[in-house]
């Protein structure tokens, strides 16, 4: 028998993917259950991975016009209740806040128990999404035409009371933001929408490495009270769908609801086009589950926490000093570098431990860059570079000045690896199929791939097939909805649309 190669994680991914999952996020350190149901801490390696995302995010949104600001946590019944499709479809996740004191009483065995007391005439919702308050502003800051477009983006927590979490996939509370814009017209919110899709396809390829399939959701997978939702879909290493990011056209509906009216160019009052769109902490899950191996956390140099980690290798007392200054000085000329037109992120770890433990944790928490630098490397003017795309045990030693030359260039090949890797992967598990047997039995493989399908059937009988399967319609991918006519996979109408189908996180 071949002997089983030893790995930092266990299990692997071919034994375990949720498990590895979980086991890759605690070997890094970055985030951790918490008592409170559904909800998770961050821990710095993690948050870290966040406010990058959010900085370069943040520019993005900025240099497409729009601003930040910040609404209520608390959202009061009655605004929710205006829409009654978006009600509905929130009405199963919501948490209610409906006092506001507590009391100290005695409990039979003497002890202080708090008592909640103050019950409020009108309960509020903590956020699940904030539509609705958001439109109430709107209502009373739009005024004319020459008020559109607003185009306005929030940071914030929200809280949906979901009944399966996963750290970062899947939480009751997650951090994201949440775009929300009105226009004067449907073209010009159609536009929004779109724009707003392909920079989250942008920025998931370009700063997390995760090539997406951009598409249309199908109406019964679309965001309540949306007309349209344009989602981007990543495949992850067992081949399952994650919904990483989703733009909504809202038409009229939640203009009509909440009263955002405007006068028109003609003198007319009209109802504005709005659109939401929103992308959260689930960004981490997914370039956990795209990136990573069985010996940790591989991450996206762009939004890596640290992007080089240099570790001093000091075995004598006399040569210690000269290593330590050798190792701030090049971090400090790195930190003057840029990489995607952000200053590069370097840490010096100074920790009195040894070189194997301190070389494996960061390999575990995926750091892109590991340079070690010891006594004869100060003498030579190398360092010895090790990368995270690379076999742990590969090392080159290479000379200090051209290191510091090509260190973004390196950083950017990083990048390109886990790209190709990952489209490799995208386009060797999108098959096409329009043979209904041949679909039905597809899906009972381990980590089946996704297939593509002619597709003009009903909701229903979309419905009807995708609880019968355990599968969904991930997208109407973009590029596919002009195709050769052929017959519905399931109807067998003639249709040039095709449907792209998957298990999903
Ligand atoms: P939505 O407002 O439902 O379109 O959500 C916007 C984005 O937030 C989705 O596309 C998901 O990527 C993400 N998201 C939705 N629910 C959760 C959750 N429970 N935990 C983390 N991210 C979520």
């Amino acid at each position: 028998m071949a002997k089983q190669q030893k790995t930092a994680i266990t299990p692997t991914r071919s034994d375990d993917f949720p498990e590895w999952y979980q086991q890759v996020i605690k070997s890094a350190d970055m985030a951790e259950n918490s008592e409170t149901r559904g909800c998770m801490v961050i821990k710095p390696w993690g948050y870290g991975i966040w406010e990058n995302i959010q900085s370069q995010l943040d520019a993005k949104f900025k240099a497409t016009g729009h601003q930040n600001a910040y609404f209520p946590l608390l959202i009061p019944l009655s605004y929710l209740e205006k829409e009654a499709e978006h009600a509905e479809g929130f009405a199963t996740e919501c948490a209610v806040v409906t006092h506001h004191r507590l009391e100290a009483e005695k409990d039979e065995n003497g002890k202080t128990k708090m008592v909640p007391t103050g019950k409020l005439t009108e309960p509020y919702v903590i956020r699940p999404t904030s539509e609705t308050i958001i439109g109430a502003a709107f209502s009373r800051w739009i005024e004319s035409y020459r008020d559109l477009p607003l185009l306005v983006n929030q940071w914030a927590n929200v809280m949906r009371w979901e009944m399966r979490p996963r750290l970062f996939l899947r939480t009751a509370e997650f951090l994201w933001q949440e775009g929300h814009t009105a226009h004067e017209t449907r073209d010009e919110a159609l536009v929004e929408t779109k724009l707003i899709h392909k920079l989250y396809e942008d920025f998931l390829r370009d700063h997390l490495a995760i090539p997406v399939v951009p598409g249309e959701k199908t109406e019964a997978e679309r965001f309540p009270g949306a007309e349209n939702t344009f989602t981007v879909e990543a495949m992850v290493q067992d081949k399952k769908a994650i919904q990483a990011g989703t733009s909504h056209y809202l038409g009229q509906n939640f203009a009509k609801a909440q009263n955002i009216v405007f006068t028109g160019r003609e003198g007319k009052q009209e109802h504005v086009h709005t659109t939401s769109w929103g992308v959260s902490t689930r960004l981490i899950g997914t370039l956990i589950m795209a990136h990573s191996d069985d010996d940790g956390l591989v991450l996206p140099p762009a939004v890596a926490t640290h992007q080089i980690v240099i570790i001093p290798v000091t075995p004598k007392a006399d040569s210690r000093d000269a290593v330590l200054d050798s190792c701030n000085a090049l971090a400090e000329i790195l930190r003057n570098k840029c990489y995607k037109g952000s200053p590069i992120r370097v840490h010096v770890d100074q920790r009195e431990i040894g070189g194997g433990t301190k070389k494996w944790e960061w390999v575990k928490k995926g750091a892109p860059i590991r340079i070690e630098i010891g006594p004869r490397d100060v003498e030579g003017g190398k360092v010895c570079l090790q990368r995270r795309d690379q076999a742990v045990m590969e090392k080159n030693f290479v000379v200090r000045e051209e290191f510091i030359q090509q260190v973004p260039d390196i950083l950017q090949e990083i990048h390109n690896t886990l790209l190709d890797k990952a489209t490799e992967l995208r386009d060797t598990n999108i098959a096409e199929c329009s043979d209904l047997a041949e679909f039905e039995k597809h899906w009972d493989q381990d980590q089946p791939g996704w297939l593509l399908t002619p597709w003009n059937a009903t909701r229903e009988q979309e419905e009807e097939l995708s609880k019968r399967l355990k599968i969904t319609i991930r997208c109407m991918p973009l590029d596919k909805q002009e195709e050769a006519e052929a017959s519905c996979i399931l109807t067998g109408k003639p249709t040039t649309q095709r449907a792209l189908w998957g298990r999903s996180y």
